[in-house]
């Protein structure tokens, strides 16, 4: 990973209690010492964003949400306000993830206006991507991510220094199927050249990818050795502490 940061994100999805995430905070304030370079946050069920902020180490971990919209307030009922994730000091924002995407039909387009006003308030944008299955057995996975990508060519760099991305193969994302450490690798290093060719060589070198779909405690080791590989986004197993802990441990 170089001099890029290596992020390590829980994303609870709709799952999490109070009781949960207290007992969560606990094992994770006590269990996990800050490394150089390394961010660890969690993306709780929204109802929760600040009573996990208010449990958790914040020296040691932050909290981001799971989604925002493209404007500031008003009449969208069922949304969540970038400006109100600022207004409680919440730095991190998942943009575009496949369930967004897939079950809630956010297209592409969405996604990019999202994530320009999310990034014009400073928040910093975890921006998913990924292929499905077909795509990967029909060899189109480069062509579905270039255009998942295509309108962030016009992002300038400084916009493009609060985003960081996710690859997250849907085939991968709660199935148990992981990818493999060269499949993972050579992806990242695909999306890597799309932003040295589409934006600069300098915006590619300090883009972080994170890698997320079913990494787990026994998997983590060789994927984050990878050189590409600049961190996990974990779901189901950022629920269980013990597994998410062994998990952040494992960052290099
Ligand atoms: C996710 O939802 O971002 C994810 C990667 O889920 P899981 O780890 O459960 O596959």
């Amino acid at each position: 990973t170089g001099t890029r940061t290596f992020f390590i994100g829980g994303n609870h999805k709709m799952n999490g209690s109070k009781s949960m995430l207290e007992s969560l905070s606990k094992g994770m304030n006590e269990s996990v010492e800050s490394k150089e370079n390394v961010e660890i946050f969690i993306a709780p069920s929204y109802p929760y964003l600040d009573f996990l902020s208010s449990r958790l180490d914040n020296k040691k971990f932050k909290v981001s949400g799971q989604n925002c919209y493209s404007v500031a307030k008003g009449a969208f009922t069922g949304e969540i306000s970038a400006n109100m994730l600022v207004d409680l000091g919440i730095p991190y924002v998942i943009i575009g993830h496949s369930e967004r995407r897939n079950v809630f039909g956010e297209s592409t387009d969405l996604i990019t206006k999202k994530t320009k006003y999310a990034i014009s308030l400073g928040l910093t944008v975890i921006l998913c991507l990924g292929e499905q299955l077909d795509d990967r057995k029909s060899s189109k996975t480069e062509k579905v991510l270039s255009d998942q990508l295509k309108d962030f060519a016009s992002f300038t760099p400084e916009e493009w220094s609060k985003i960081v991305i996710a690859y997250e193969p849907v085939w991968a994302i709660g199935t148990g199927v992981v990818a493999t450490p060269q499949e993972a690798q050579d992806t990242h290093v695909f999306i890597r050249k799309w932003i040295s060719e589409n934006v600069s060589e300098d915006v590619a070198k300090k883009t972080s990818i994170m890698y997320g779909g079913s990494v787990n405690a026994e998997n983590c080791q060789n994927l984050s050795k990878q050189s590409d590989i600049d961190g996990f986004l974990v779901g189901g197993a950022s629920l269980i502490a013990a597994d998410f802990i062994t998990i952040i441990n494992s960052a290099v």
